[in-house]
């Protein structure tokens, strides 16, 4: 199946269309915001203006959405996309979204007939750009042994670890860390550099010392010293603190449900909640620093 109808097309969204558009895919492509319909005009992609538009035949339809209640619109509702969906097609989500309206949306599906999978991903804007992200992915096995292909075009490690709402849990698990993370990040350059240790020294040392992480070497909330993380540019994102906010939450629905406590992830998201709340939400996740000093 080569036809892709692909929904969403901000940070994620559009460097992973514009991967599949490399591999020759026909695809048609949806936003509620059509300012991003720009690096698509002179492609071969088919802009479609309804959501409706985006059916018809038999396809696989990929989303990348801000949450749950962005994909509950797209496809539920009176003209949501489940009523036009063809049976035996593939819904894709590799949106980040909590755990019990992947169950609802995939339910509902699989009584259209349709198989939906859940395949959040990560490795930022970058692993999108450069096709490099992990994908893990929940659902029907058969369905993500047809879907392999396409998903390798986005991605370097695609993991399918089992049915439906598996794929999101592992990401919101590994968001937890993510968020604490760059609170650990942030704490450390702060206290490096009121002892006046010249902070590219820091860096260096520490990026390949046992204190290293993902979120240091690719989100550095430090300006001029690692490439493309956004402290180069005003913290305009990247991966928005108000998306690390959403996934803390799910972190800590997912821990109360099964009665335990994650302390940290608890405290990362109060402090995520305090910097949203300064209407800081459009930043970049990296941009807590701000509040830490
Ligand atoms: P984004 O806000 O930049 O993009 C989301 C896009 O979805 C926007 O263009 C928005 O207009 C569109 N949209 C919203 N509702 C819609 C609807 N009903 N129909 C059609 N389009 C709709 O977000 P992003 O940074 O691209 O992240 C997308 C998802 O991927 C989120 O769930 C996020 O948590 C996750 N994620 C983000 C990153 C990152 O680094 N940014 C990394 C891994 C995972």
């Amino acid at each position: 199946m080569n036809k892709i109808s692909f929904i969403g097309l901000g940070n994620m969204g559009s460097p992973m269309a514009s991967n599949l558009l490399k591999h020759k895919y026909d695809l048609k492509v949806f936003d509620i915001n059509k300012n991003n319909y720009k690096p698509f005009k002179k492609t071969n992609a088919i802009i479609v203006e309804k959501k409706q538009e985006l059916s018809g035949d038999k396809r696989i339809f990929i989303s990348m959405l801000p949450d749950g209640e962005s994909l509950k619109k797209l496809v539920l509702g009176k003209n949501g996309l489940l009523n036009n969906l063809k049976k035996n097609s593939i819904f894709i989500d590799c949106s980040s979204v909590d755990y019990n309206t992947t169950i609802i949306i995939s339910e509902k599906m699989k009584k259209k007939g349709v198989h939906f999978l859940d395949s959040p991903v990560s490795g930022g804007i970058s692993g999108a750009k450069n096709a490099t992200l992990t994908i893990m992915v929940g659902g029907n096995k058969k369905a993500f042994d047809k879907s392999k292909i396409l998903l390798n075009t986005l991605g370097k490690n695609v993991i399918y670890v089992g049915k439906s709402g598996t794929g999101q849990i592992v990401k919101a698990c590994n968001n937890m860390m993510l968020g604490i993370n760059m609170l650990g990040v942030c704490e450390a350059f702060l206290l490096a550099k009121k002892y006046k240790i010249d902070l590219k020294k820091f860096y260096d040392i520490t990026s390949k010392s046992s204190g290293s992480s993902w979120a240091m070497n690719t989100h550095l909330p430090i300006e001029g010293i690692v490439k493309n993380s956004a402290a180069n540019n005003n913290f305009k994102p990247g991966y928005a603190a108000k998306l690390i906010l959403k996934d803390l939450q799910i972190a800590q629905d997912m821990a109360k449900h099964v009665n335990i406590k994650t302390l940290l992830g608890l405290n990362a998201l109060k402090l995520y909640k305090k910097f949203c709340n300064l209407d800081k939400n459009n930043l970049d996740y990296s941009a807590i620093i701000k509040i830490l000093s």
